[in-house]
């Protein structure tokens, strides 16, 4: 079996394949990335709430029994069964699966257009000239097409809290987006939140909006309208990976079914943000993974009947203050169930909702396939009640956080902030640096 990718959709196939099949199959992976970059806290790194995690994708390949081949995949040759590689190479193969992503295009001059770990360094850039001064107005906006905007919204909350905690006076921030309300994917009650989220932190807000172009300090809108800014921030539009070989769309994502097989050609899988389902995220990404790997393991003789992928699209949005679990069933599918939740709605509480990766990377492997990504709605009932459960568990984790470490007790004081990061998703302002001095200070006390 070949993977293609070294991302959300590629590990989730592998870890998904190896809990069906422990032996038996021969699976090698092709990625040009050495490291696996968990794009999604990427948002709450410029205000040092949290770091980018860059994981070694050879150790967690071999992890499962594949072998990495840093490698780019070039075609698809289904008559024979080959996958060509740029460095020349083929690859034979039985079972394909395609999952490398979406080729992220940068759509408006002038703006940052924010797309993960590699735009962190620019947006620190902004916070700080909004701190001197030198920048005042800044516009968010939301791409048309767009499909998963929630990052965007995530900066635009993060920036406004940064600015009320520095105090600092005189800065503008305003959205603009072409939905007709915030967020709308999740729903009405999720819209009604962000439209008082964004108002409480000062946040103008212009729906049903597109951004055209920005000029001289100004950016231009349809309708038409001018708005002042210094700064646009922006996300990548998508566009297809167009592999040769594979059948695709108009936009280059490759055409696939329910249970994630490219149409027409046998043995061949696509899952993530290269297909053509319609919303690009990473928890969707895991599903049509999922999906690939029960499928092909049946195949191979598990005992696993292969369930179609009944698309939920879930959100952990970091507002600077408690996350907000959100969670939607996804039109085209029939499900127009919506919930929004002060509590974790999934296990482990991650930015990716995926059922094997997401307990992969928090160390949960001792979960089970029903146990990682359960639903717990019946949870949002007392959302109130538990919003504050979730805030007085961390505040003690703090108060026992600074006690463990003002007596020396560093790897028991690290712990309880690991505590608060799974609550959260992120470290409250000021402990990325104190984690930094606390790591230290346990290395200094174990030699
Ligand atoms: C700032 C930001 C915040 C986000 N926040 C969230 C969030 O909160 N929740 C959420 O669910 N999703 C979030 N996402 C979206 C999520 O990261 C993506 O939807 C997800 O990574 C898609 O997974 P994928 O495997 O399809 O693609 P990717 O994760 O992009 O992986 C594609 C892989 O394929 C490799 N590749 C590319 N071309 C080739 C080739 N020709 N041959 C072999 N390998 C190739 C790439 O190097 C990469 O390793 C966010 C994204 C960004 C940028």
């Amino acid at each position: 079996m070949v993977i293609c990718g070294g991302g959300v959709a590629s590990l989730e196939t592998l870890l998904a394949l190896r809990a069906h099949l422990k032996v038996g199959v021969e699976v090698h992976v092709v990625a040009p990335n050495r490291r696996f970059v968990y794009q999604p806290l990427a948002v709450a790194a410029p205000f040092d709430l949290a770091e980018t995690h860059l994981l070694d994708l050879a150790e967690i390949v071999s992890d499962r029994g594949a072998q990495l081949h840093v490698d780019t995949l070039a075609g698809v040759d289904a008559e024979n069964r080959r996958v060509r590689l740029a460095g020349d190479a083929e690859l034979p193969y039985d079972v394909l699966v395609v999952a490398v992503g979406a080729q992220r295009r940068d759509w408006l001059d002038g703006a940052l257009h924010f797309g993960g770990a590699a735009s962190v360094g620019a947006f620190r850039a902004l916070l700080e000239r909004l701190e001197n001064g030198s920048d005042r107005l800044v516009s968010f906006v939301n791409p048309a097409g767009a499909t998963w905007s929630l990052p965007l919204y995530e900066l635009a909350l993060l920036t406004a809290s940064r600015v009320a905690d520095r105090g600092i006076i005189g800065v503008g921030l305003t959205l603009v987006t072409p939905e007709a309300d915030p967020l709308e994917v999740f729903g009405p009650a999720a819209s009604r939140m962000l439209h008082d989220v964004l108002a409480d932190r000062g946040i103008a807000l212009r729906v049903n909006t597109l951004a055209e172009r920005i000029h001289d300090g100004k950016l231009y809108l349809q309708p038409p309208g001018v708005l002042e800014a210094d700064q646009v921030v922006t996300l990548a539009r998508l566009a297809g990976p167009a592999v040769p070989g594979l059948p695709c769309d108009a936009d280059g994502f490759i055409s696939v079914d329910r249970h994630s097989r490219v149409e027409g050609l046998e043995g061949v899988y696509a899952a993530g943000d290269g297909t053509s389902f319609s919303v690009k995220q990473g928890g969707i990404a895991a599903q049509q993974a999922d999906a690939a790997a029960e499928d092909i393991a049946a195949q191979f003789g598990a005992p696993v009947t292969p369930a179609p992928c009944t698309p939920t699209l879930r959100g952990m949005l970091l507002t600077g203050i408690a996350p907000t679990y959100l969670r939607a069933g996804i039109a085209a599918t029939g499900g127009e169930s919506f919930v929004m939740a002060a509590n974790p709605l999934w296990w482990p509480p991650s930015k990716i909702a995926a059922r094997y990766l997401a307990p992969y990377l928090a160390g949960h492997n001792a979960l089970t396939r029903d146990q990682a990504l359960e639903d717990r709605s019946p949870l949002a009932r007392n959302a109130a009640r538990l919003g504050e459960a979730h805030e007085q568990a961390r505040e003690l984790a703090l108060v026992f956080a600074e006690r463990d470490a003002s007596e020396r007790h560093f790897r028991s004081a690290l712990e309880w902030l690991e505590v608060i990061e799974r609550l959260d998703g992120v470290l409250p302002p000021g402990y990325l640096h104190k984690r930094t001095e606390w790591q230290d200070g346990e290395r200094r006390s174990r030699s």
